[in-house]
């Protein structure tokens, strides 16, 4: 026979096992509970849309559009894309599912997200995120809100000691288009000492050079001028609401002046939740206001807010969830015994109690395994006990061993 060879998996993606899915799922988990407690309701959407979706949406200027996108043609000749975010395709649904009924729509959900990105810790070709969005309200309360819940969320993972909420404005129309003029005079005064990713952003994106990652964009960036001075009035009263708010929820933040969402509908309030402890890949939430998106989309004038949270990210900051263990393994002796066995495991799982039983193998093999997979309780059936209607019920821990009738197992267990 020939040896096939066993095809790999493709780079930048995870297959998780033991731990690694025990911390991705404690932060899905925890999140589905935190976001109950603010009265965002669960959303799905489709892993995948029309390519426009993210097109339009995102812009064709921004990196994730450009260089980033899984597009392909599907058998039917259409332009498709895997989602590499969410807010695109909620926005989307919004729109084409008659969403626009429940405003202010406070929505949530998580899945899998896909990006062509170098491969690196903390950053994957298919990633997940957690997402939360406030659809049709313009109140900086419901900035307040959605900041509040990235809080209380990285509290209760217990990872916000080391997490900081950095936060700006990007101001309104206005401001941002004056702001915009006096970025782009002072960066065409130091063209010579950008970097050719920047000299590409001075025409298309010029906002983008604020937050490059390239040390030679660094000082021109770091001596450009800040927004504060060109705020308009409703705008700097907008950011004081904001602020308000965070401190009267008692929530810590930083201001970060250079912090920009580089696309041209995002106003007033940008934030991310930032770390030191995962190198460079250390924003582990990133948000703000998106008022002008849903009108690129082809809809009507829409105020929106919401951020997006890496599951991974988070999953490698939180400490090792407890590892998962049953309560009951239950060990058969013989062939009467199996079919006994068989029965109680049954009436054990139905009454809410995790149990176990190795599909085969003798006593002493069994009960290595008994042992070794946490379990608090034996249940040892013989073809004595079968013939007694009774069980031998053993304490692993401590080795105690006790009669009980197989009738009154679940109800002993349970006590
Ligand atoms: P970065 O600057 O790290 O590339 P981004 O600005 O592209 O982040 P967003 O589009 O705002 O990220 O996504 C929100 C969050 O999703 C990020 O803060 C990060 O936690 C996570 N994230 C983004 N891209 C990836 C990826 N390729 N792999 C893992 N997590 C990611
Ligand atoms: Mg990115």
């Amino acid at each position: 026979m020939s040896k096939i060879e066993t095809p790999r998996p493709i780079r930048g993606t995870q297959d998780m096992l033991g731990e690694a899915a025990l911390r991705f799922g404690h932060v899905v988990e925890t999140f589905d509970r935190v976001r109950r407690l603010y009265g965002f309701g669960r959303v799905e959407v489709p892993v995948f849309e029309p390519t426009a979706v993210f097109a339009r949406s995102l812009g064709e200027t921004t990196d994730v559009v450009s260089k980033e996108m899984y597009s392909f043609e599907d058998r039917g000749g259409d332009s498709v894309t895997l989602r590499p975010e969410f807010t695109a395709g909620l926005c989307r649904a919004y729109l084409t599912e008659g969403w626009q009924q429940h405003i202010p729509l406070k929505i949530a959900t998580h899945g899998p997200l896909f990006r062509y990105e170098r491969p690196q810790k903390g950053r994957y070709r298919q990633f997940h995120q957690l997402d939360a969005e406030v659809i049709g309200s313009a109140e900086p309360l419901a900035d307040v809100e959605l900041l509040a819940l990235g809080d209380q969320l990285l509290r209760e993972l217990g990872v916000s000691e080391g997490v900081t909420l950095t936060l700006n404005t990007l101001g309104d129309a206005e401001t941002r288009d004056a702001w915009r003029a006096a970025l782009v005079a002072h960066f065409e005064k130091h063209r010579g000492e950008l970097s050719e990713d920047s000299l590409d952003r001075l025409t298309k994106n010029p906002l983008r050079i604020l937050d490059s990652k390239d040390p030679r964009d660094r000082p021109v960036a770091d001596s450009a001028p800040e927004i504060d001075a060109f705020l308009s009035t409703d705008a700097g009263a907008f950011f004081e609401t904001v602020i308000r708010g965070l401190e009267a929820a008692g929530i810590a933040w930083t201001r970060n002046a250079r912090l920009v969402r580089g696309l041209d509908y995002y106003r007033h309030t940008a934030f991310e939740f930032v770390t030191d402890r995962l190198g460079a890949q250390g924003t582990v939430i990133g948000g703000g206001r998106y008022d002008g998106l849903i009108e690129a989309l082809g809809g009507p004038p829409t105020p929106a807010v919401g951020w997006a949270a890496g599951i991974e990210r988070l999953a490698m900051l939180i400490d090792a969830p407890e590892r998962e263990r049953i309560d009951v393994a239950v060990v058969p002796m013989g062939e009467a015994a199996q079919g006994v066995a068989t029965a109680i495991l049954a009436d054990l799982r139905r009454a809410g109690i995790a149990a176990d039983m190795a599909y085969k193998g003798n006593m002493k093999k069994r009960m290595q395994k008994a042992d070794a997979s946490g379990a608090l309780w034996a249940v040892i059936i013989g073809d004595d006990e079968v013939a007694k209607g009774e069980v031998a019920l053993k304490h692993l821990s401590d080795q105690t061993q006790r009669w009980v009738r197989i009738g009154a197992l679940v109800e002993t267990l349970k006590a």
